[in-house]
Order: C-alpha cells, then structure tokens, then sequence
C-alpha cells in the first residue's frame, strides 16, 4: 500500500492537503481525522473554491486527484468503472476507443467524476440523459465514520441515493461504475437552431415549448441577461443620465447534421476565433478587464452554426473559463414542466423587484434547459426544467455581506418553490 502523502503548507491559516491514491488511504485520512471534519475535492482545484474559501473549521482538504485512473471499459454492457478522480474527460477519451462516451459531462474539463456524481450533474444534453448521477450504476464509497462499503441502483439503493448529490457530506466516493452510451462524439456534427428575444415573456414561452417537444435536439440551452441599468455622472451638480437597460435572451437547439467540406472549414475558422477570444478573456484581469469577460459571455451566446459534439460540450470551457468571476448570488431550481412558466416568472420578478428596491445587484442572468432524470420522475411523476439565476452582487452595495437580507430573499425562493413543488437544487448556491 502506498502511503497518503500529506502536505502541510507554512501558513496555518491554508488547510492541510491529503492526497491519497487508493480506498485504505482514504479510510485512514478520515479515520485518522475525526472528529475534525474533512473537505473533499475532486481534482487539481476546486472551481467553487475560488470564491469562497469553505468554513474555517474545514481544515483538513482531503484530494482525490492522484486517484485518476480509468480502471475498465466493458464495451459489450457500455459501462466503464473509474476511480473517482478520474477527469470526465479523461474517461470519455477513453470511451471514444470503444465508440462510447459520457451522456452527460461537465462544462470544464477538470471536473471528475466523484465530484459530478456529489452535485448531481447536470448539462445541455440533460434534456435527454437527466442528471450525471443518473448514469451512475454502483458505488464504492468510504463513510465519515471511515468505514469502506458498496451501493448500487439494486443494491443498499437508499444510501446509494443519499451518496449521489450529497456534496461530500453522506460519503466520500472512492470508486465508480457508469453507464456509457453508444456515439462518435469527434464525428458527430451538430448545427445550432437560434431564437433571439428582447421580451422576457416571449423567451420563457418559447424555451418550455422546446423543452417540452425538443425533436432531435442533442443539446439545448436558453440564457437570459438583464443589465441594471447604468448610470454615467454628468458635470458637477447635473445628476445622472440614465442609459437605460439592455435585456436579451437567446434559445439554441443543436441538432444532428452532415458535415460536408464547407462545414468543416467553417467549424475550424469558429473554433480558433472563440480559442483566442478565450485568451483575452483570461488575461484581462480585475475591473478593468470587465468588458472583455463580458464580450467572451456574449460570445457564447452567439455559438457557432456547426460544430461538433465534443466541441459543443466544452464551447463554454474554451471560450469563457474565468469570465464569470465576483461576488454574486447564485439560485437553482427544478420545477415540474407543468408549473415551469409560473416559477420562471416568479424568480424573475424576485430578483428584479430585489435590485429595484435596494440597489443591491448589477447584472441578472439566468440559464435554462429541459431535465429528463428518472430519480426526479420518480419523486414527482412529472419531467423537469433546470433554472439557475445568478445575481452579480454590486461591489459597494449595503446587500454585500448582509446575510439578513440573503436569507429573506432565500426564504422567498423556499416559497416559491413549496408553492410550485420545485426543488432546490440546492448545493448551486
Ligand atoms: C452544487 C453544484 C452543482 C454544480 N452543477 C454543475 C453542473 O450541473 N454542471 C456543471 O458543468 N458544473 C456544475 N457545477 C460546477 C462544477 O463543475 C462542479 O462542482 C463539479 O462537480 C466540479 O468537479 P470537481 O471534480 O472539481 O469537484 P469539486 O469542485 O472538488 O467538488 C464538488 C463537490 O463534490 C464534493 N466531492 C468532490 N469529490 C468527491 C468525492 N469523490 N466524493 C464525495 N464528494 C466529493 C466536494 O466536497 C464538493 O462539495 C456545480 C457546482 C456545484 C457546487
């Protein structure tokens, strides 16, 4: 057995990493670490962790990124078994060997899969294939008692499902089996069908109609963005001018397509165009790179007319990896398709009548697609809708750091969602 490194760092303020290659070195770290709490990650950084550094009683970060491997493909069941500090994308490159991929993967290539399997997971193509979890067939977990065990779909179900989605809390995900689905994702190309709307209304009418009857949509997403509207001072003692406000949705579906030679060219000129824009974007840095970064957003939003599905999958990945930075305040729901519309509304007016009223966030934005998860139809008998807004909290703003007035406005959204029979998707936030 190899043993589990440990690497203390300087500052005592920095938690104490743990990196263990295998299951025992796992039980040991969470044996060895009660009753202080561990935090898990996934891979080489956690994206979430950015922003926010976790409590200050976690100090003990427990990493499963050294235990990566791709263990074995059964081409025959379409199943592949991986360690759960396997790269999403790292196992669908191994997948594609086979003729199989990942239903669902992420939209960076970094996430792994104990990590996607801990939120649930959710993508473009969820429409079709529901939530990662629900592509998850047996687990081997370690529990926070330290304890090794196994559950599966057939097999200790209750704790399997306590598991998927839990965030780390229920258990720490040591290994994983996955449902692979047959596709030549790098073969496979797709041409985006894109409606554009200037009324909130409209976009939310169009997007349930194509969440509901999708065709042969592989993937789909709507994003709506609602700018505050700005203020430019005028000379001393003239006031503000107001330059109003810029509020756009956008719906693409991406269905199959031939490829022919043009496409192809076409798909290469657009890759390279986003891959530069994403550079910039990463490079331009603090307030002043604002408008870059929101240039790249913009840029996703006008995706390219072909691509192809391994390119469709990561577009957001390439274009736009550290655009979305800053405070802000994050919610996502799923609520039934038949009270879809109600909900979408409801959260839309919160957030507005919030930033009317206390002048607390700039941009509002709010992304959308169809979710077909048999974990969620089997709890409510209906099919889903994912909604997910995001708040930009406005830098010098009271709201800033007033948990009071986050927990009204949390409070609301638990109303809305008893009200709709929705559900938080809860650990977004
Ligand atoms: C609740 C939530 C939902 C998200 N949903 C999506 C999404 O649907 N689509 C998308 O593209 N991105 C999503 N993200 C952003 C990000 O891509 C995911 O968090 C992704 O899982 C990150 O993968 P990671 O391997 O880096 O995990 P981390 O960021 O390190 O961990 C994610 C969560 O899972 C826990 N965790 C990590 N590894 C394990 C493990 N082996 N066993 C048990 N728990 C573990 C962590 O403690 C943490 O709570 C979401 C983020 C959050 C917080």
């Amino acid at each position: 057995m190899v043993s589990c490194e440990a690497m203390s760092t300087s500052l005592a303020a920095l938690p104490e990493e743990y990196l263990p290659r295998d299951t025992a070195d796992v039980v040991r770290t969470v044996r060895d670490s009660r009753p202080q709490p561990l935090t898990v990650r996934g891979g080489e950084r956690s994206v979430d962790s950015e922003d926010e550094p976790g409590p200050p009683d976690r100090r003990i970060v427990l990493s499963l990124r050294r235990m990566n491997r791709v263990q074995a493909v059964d081409a025959e069941a379409r199943q592949v078994r991986v360690q759960a500090g396997a790269r999403l994308s790292d196992i669908d490159r191994t997948l594609a060997a086979h003729g199989l991929g990942l239903p669902i993967v992420g939209d960076h290539r970094e996430i792994t899969a104990g990590g996607f399997a801990a939120v649930g997971g959710l993508s473009t193509a969820s429409h079709r294939y529901g939530m990662f979890s629900d592509n998850v067939l047996a687990l081997e977990y370690v529990d926070p008692e330290g304890r090794f065990g196994t559950c599966g779909r057939n097999h200790h179900a209750d704790r399997f499902h306590r598991i998927l989605g839990g965030a780390g809390r229920t258990g720490i995900i040591t290994a994983l089996t996955l449902q692979a689905v047959e596709v030549d994702k790098d073969h496979t190309w797709l041409t985006s069908d894109a409606h554009r709307f200037l009324d909130f209304d409209g976009f939310v009418e169009h997007t349930i109609a194509a969440i509901e009857q999708p065709g042969d949509a592989m993937l789909q997403v709507g994003r709506w963005v609602d700018t505050a509207p700005l203020r430019v001072s005028r000379p001393v003692g003239t006031g503000n001018i107001q330059l109003g406000t810029v509020r756009f949705g956008q719906w693409s579906s991406l269905h199959p397509t031939t490829a022919t030679t043009t496409l192809r060219a076409r798909r290469e000129l657009g890759s390279r165009a986003r891959k530069s824009l994403g550079a910039i974007a990463s490079a331009a840095g603090g307030r002043a790179g604002m408008p870059v970064r929101n240039a790249a957003a913009g840029a996703l939003m006008f995706s390219p007319k072909v691509l192809t599905l391994r390119d469709a999958e990561y577009l957001a990945d390439t274009v736009i990896s550290t655009s979305e930075r800053g405070p802000a305040y994050r919610a996502a729901v799923f609520a039934p398709l038949s009270t879809y519309t109600a909900v979408f509304h409801r959260l839309h007016d919160l957030f507005s009548e919030y930033r009317e009223r206390n002048e607390c966030f700039t941009v509002i934005s709010a992304l959308t697609y169809g979710v077909r998860s048999p974990y969620l139809h089997d709890r409510t008998g209906e099919d889903h809708g994912f909604i997910s807004f995001t708040c930009r909290l406005r830098p010098a703003s009271a709201f800033t750091g007033r948990t009071d007035a986050l927990r009204e406005i949390t409070h609301a959204i638990d109303d809305i969602c008893r009200s709709e029979r929705a559900h938080r998707y809860a650990a977004a936030e």
